[in-house]
């Protein structure tokens, strides 16, 4: 209810502004809404999909530029001009984003900045664009019945362009696309693994930060009917970069408040140039390192600071009693050996370099088995596990699931075929909640569905509505209701495993891969875990459990293979296993027969 009075409250300002401003002033508005529009856009690059984009700059010159020339050069319309401008600005976002399907965070920086050099050099010099001078006597929009050429009445045409930009925004963000570029953008590994088409994703989100570019110049160029190269310099580009800092990047409302404030810092500081980059500068260097949540995440660390001096008890982390589905017969037992094979891995090597961490591994795993893989710590079970779900590429042999060579595909496709897992180190989406946690993985849907975004909303909403249905059903299963809002870093570490089984199951795989669930679980929590794979299996899934507790492989596993330098050693029924004079030895002096949690947390996922 608060929400809604405050964003009627903030229309009816809106609305009402023009009238309180002299024409310099509604000019100071103008501006501000455009910046406000290209800093979204940078908020749902950098801040939702976490994409490092220093060229949002040339997106918006690529908007107005393109509609500046094809107004004034091919005699088209403003509006028939401004569908091309966007439209190029999207191209010029997607050709920008190229960059980010082989490098990421700084390196992305840099040859964004280097992408965004070029296009002012290229503006600069080429004939067309009308070199340094620019472009003058660009047509600004007509509307029949409204003059555009006052500039009260173009407020009002930004304002609603600003509306639906800020409503679309928050829309995504909230709903199955941006939730998976949160996801990409904390855990792009992870994501991948839960079926999200991460270089999609990332060429997704700098087509959004071209739309949103797109517009504001196509605005700008109607605003002011002149655009030259130094409107899309680097130092507008860091101004830009500023807002949104200063305001937020992880927060639609920071991003809308830093483009104003900026702007209307920008207008009182207008006879001090020099001085006003080095504020602006000095401000940003004060946000980063005192508020890097920005001017809107100071109200939310407050509240925190608050909350933990006061009552917020450990029970916030408490994981309630899994509820075991009544109606599979948990008496089931190991699958006929007539039972299909699920996994197939022959002759599986994998290199690092130099080193060997598979050599010639050879195993199945027939549908409905639960399959326990042990071995010391660097045996190469988790390398077995990234190539089974297309983090690693084998370097020789062959691996098929349901039927299907699984080698050099894309974890996502993988994931789409009914393959899940879970790490050995963690890796939950750490800035989404439990339940979008378990959302990410609940949608099966390709990226290139988001056309819905754009002509049938509703049905995007439905959809959202009935995985949050989902999510929450799953949850109450897995005794995480009560831990559905809070997000994975408040958590303990046995509830984080919890999160990370329920995420995986959400993905409605044939074959689980888990790895070392019960590292760090205690007793009670590893009876939870015991009754939670029977049931998966129960369900008709494939389990494949890596392990050291031994007590757990024992009850759990109706086989169990043991690698030992990356090759398999032994492949039998746990007893049988268990008792190798081979597999005791490979084991001797490994702490992990003893039960003891490993201790092995470095490099791989
Ligand atoms: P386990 O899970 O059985 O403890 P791993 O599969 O994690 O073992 O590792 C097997 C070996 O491969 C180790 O020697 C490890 O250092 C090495 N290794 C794993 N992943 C990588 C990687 N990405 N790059 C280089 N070496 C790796
Ligand atoms: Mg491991």
């Amino acid at each position: 209810m608060k929400k809604y009075i405050g964003i009627a409250v903030l229309v009816a300002f809106g609305v009402l502004l023009p009238y309180g401003l002299g024409s310099y002033a509604i000019h100071v508005a103008n501006v501000a809404i455009i910046f406000a529009i290209l800093a979204i856009g940078l908020f749902l690059t950098m801040g939702i999909a976490g994409q490092i984009n220093l060229a949002q700059i040339a997106f918006f010159g690529t908007g107005a530029y393109a509609s500046a020339i094809l107004t004034t050069q091919t005699g088209l319309g403003f509006w028939p001009a401004a569908v091309c401008a966007v439209l190029a600005a999207i191209l010029i976002g997607l050709i920008i984003g190229i960059p980010a399907l082989r490098m990421q965070s700084h390196y992305l920086g840099i040859v964004t900045l280097g992408l965004a050099v070029a296009f002012t050099n290229l503006v600069s010099n080429s004939s067309f664009t009308g070199q340094a001078q620019g472009i003058n006597n660009i047509p600004g929009p007509t509307l029949p019945g409204i003059d555009l050429s006052s500039e009260y009445n173009y407020y009002y045409l930004e304002a609603v362009a600003l509306a639906i930009g800020i409503m679309l925004a928050a829309f995504v963000v909230h709903t199955p696309l941006g939730r998976r570029l949160r996801a990409m953008r904390d855990d792009d590994l992870a994501a991948s693994a839960m079926g999200a088409e991460v270089p999609v994703l990332r060429m997704a989100a700098f087509a959004v930060g071209g739309l949103y570019g797109g517009v504001a110049g196509v605005l700008y160029a109607g605003l002011i009917h002149f655009v030259a190269p130094e409107s899309f310099s680097l130092a507008n580009m860091f101004f830009l970069l500023a807002m949104v800092v200063i305001g937020g990047r992880h927060n639609l409302w920071g991003a809308l408040v830093g483009a104003v404030a900026l702007t209307l810092m920008r207008e009182a500081l207008v006879n001090f140039a020099t001085y006003a980059q080095l504020a602006y500068g000095s401000l940003v260097v004060f946000m980063v390192l005192f508020a890097p949540t920005g001017l809107a995440g100071i109200p939310s660390r407050l509240r925190s600071l608050l909350l933990t001096r006061g009552s917020a008890g450990p029970d916030s982390t408490r994981v309630a009693a899994y509820i075991p589905a009544p109606s599979l017969g948990r008496g089931l037992h190991a699958p006929a050996p007539s039972a299909p094979n699920v996994v197939e891995v022959d002759g599986l090597t994998k290199n690092f370099k130099g080193l060997r961490a598979l050599n010639g591994i050879n195993l199945v795993a027939r549908k409905g088995e639960i399959l326990g893989i042990v071995g010391p710590n660097g045996s190469g079970k988790t390398t077995l596990f990234n190539v089974l779900s297309g983090l690693y590429t084998p370097t020789e042999g062959a691996v098929r699931i349901l039927g299907d060579s699984a080698a050099r595909v894309a974890p996502y496709r993988l994931s789409l075929r009914g393959v899940a897992r879970t790490f050995q180190n963690l890796r939950l989406f750490t800035r989404l909640t439990v339940r979008e946690n378990v959302m990410v993985a609940l949608d099966r849907t390709l990226t290139r569905w988001s056309w819905r975004y754009f002509l049938w909303p509703l049905g995007v909403w439905r959809q959202d509505r009935g995985m949050r249905v989902a999510a929450d059903a799953l949850l109450e299963r897995y005794g995480l209701s009560d831990l559905a809002d809070t997000f994975p870093t408040e958590l303990s570490y046995g509830a984080q495993r919890r999160v990370e089984i329920a995420r995986a199951v959400a993905t409605n795989p044939e074959v689980l891969l888990l790895d070392e669930p019960a590292a760090g679980l205690n007793g009670e929590e590893v009876n939870q875990l015991r009754l939670i794979v029977k049931d998966i299996r129960a369900s008709g899934v494939t389990v494949l459990i890596i392990e050291h507790n031994m007590g757990l492989v024992m009850s759990l596993c109706d086989r169990v293979v043991v690698l030992a330098n990356g090759a398999v050693i032994a492949d039998g029924l746990p007893a049988e296993v268990a008792s190798q004079p081979d597999v005791i030895e490979a084991y001797l002096g490994d702490s992990s027969l003893l039960d003891l949690p490993t201790t092995e947390t470095a490099g791989t996922p």
